[in-house]
C-alpha cells in the first residue's frame, strides 16, 4: 500500500465549463445537471497498470479561485488539464491567461499543460469556437486539442488516460534512472 503510486490531475478554466461534470463522468459515468461542489474538491481513484496499482487523484479548481489558492492548486498536481466551453468564448479567451498563470509560477515543464479541452461537444448547434481555433491555440500552447462531452461522455476517459500515461512513463523513467 504504501508503494501505490500516485497521480495528481488538475482541471483548470473558467467556471461553468464542466470541469466537476468532466470529473463526475469519469468517477461515476454520470452526468448531473447541477452539482454542489466548493471549491478545491479532489478525487481519488484507483487504477491497475503493469501490475501496480496507481491512485489517480483529481483535483477541481474554479476560476473565481484567489491567488493563494490558485498557487497551490498547481503546486499540488503533477499534470495540468486546460478545459473551456465550445459555446463560451470568454472561456476560451481565458485560456491564455491561464496558462500564463501556471508557466509564470511553475518553473516546472512538466507542469505546463499539455492537454486543451474544449468541452460541450454535444451543443454543437450553439458553438462559439470553431475546432479550427480550437487546433490553433492548441499548437500555440503546444498542446494537444481534444474536445469532450461530459453530456455523453465522448473522449472523457481518454483525457484522464492520457494525463495519468504521460506521468506514469516519466514515474517509470525516474525510477529506472535512480
Ligand atoms: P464547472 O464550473 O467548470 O465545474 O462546470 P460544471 O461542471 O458545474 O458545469 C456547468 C454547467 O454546464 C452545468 O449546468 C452542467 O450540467 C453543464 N455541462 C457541463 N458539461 C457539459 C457538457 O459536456 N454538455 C452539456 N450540454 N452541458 C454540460
Amino acid at each position: 500500500m504504501d508503494n501505490d503510486l500516485e497521480i495528481r490531475i488538475g482541471l483548470f478554466g473558467f467556471k461553468g465549463v464542466g470541469k466537476s461534470s468532466m470529473i463526475m463522468r469519469f468517477l461515476m459515468n454520470e452526468f448531473v445537471e447541477e452539482i454542489e461542489m466548493g471549491m478545491g474538491n479532489r478525487f481519488r481513484r484507483k487504477f491497475d497498470l503493469d501490475d501496480e496499482s496507481i491512485y489517480i487523484y483529481i483535483l477541481d479548481t474554479t476560476s473565481d479561485d484567489s491567488e493563494f489558492i490558485f498557487n497551490n492548486s498547481i503546486e499540488y498536481c503533477d499534470r495540468i488539464i486546460l478545459v473551456y466551453s465550445i459555446t463560451d468564448r470568454l472561456s476560451f479567451n481565458q485560456i491564455k491567461i491561464i496558462y500564463q498563470k501556471i508557466t509564470d509560477y511553475s518553473k516546472e515543464e512538466k507542469k505546463y499543460p499539455k492537454i486543451l479541452i474544449g468541452n460541450k461537444s454535444d451543443l454543437f448547434t450553439k458553438r462559439q469556437i470553431t475546432c479550427k481555433e480550437g487546433k490553433e491555440l492548441a499548437r500555440e500552447l503546444n498542446c494537444k486539442y481534444i474536445e469532450t462531452s461530459a453530456k455523453t461522455g465522448e473522449n472523457i476517459n481518454q483525457i484522464f488516460y492520457e494525463s495519468l500515461l504521460l506521468e506514469f512513463e516519466e514515474l517509470k523513467k525516474n525510477q529506472n534512472q535512480n
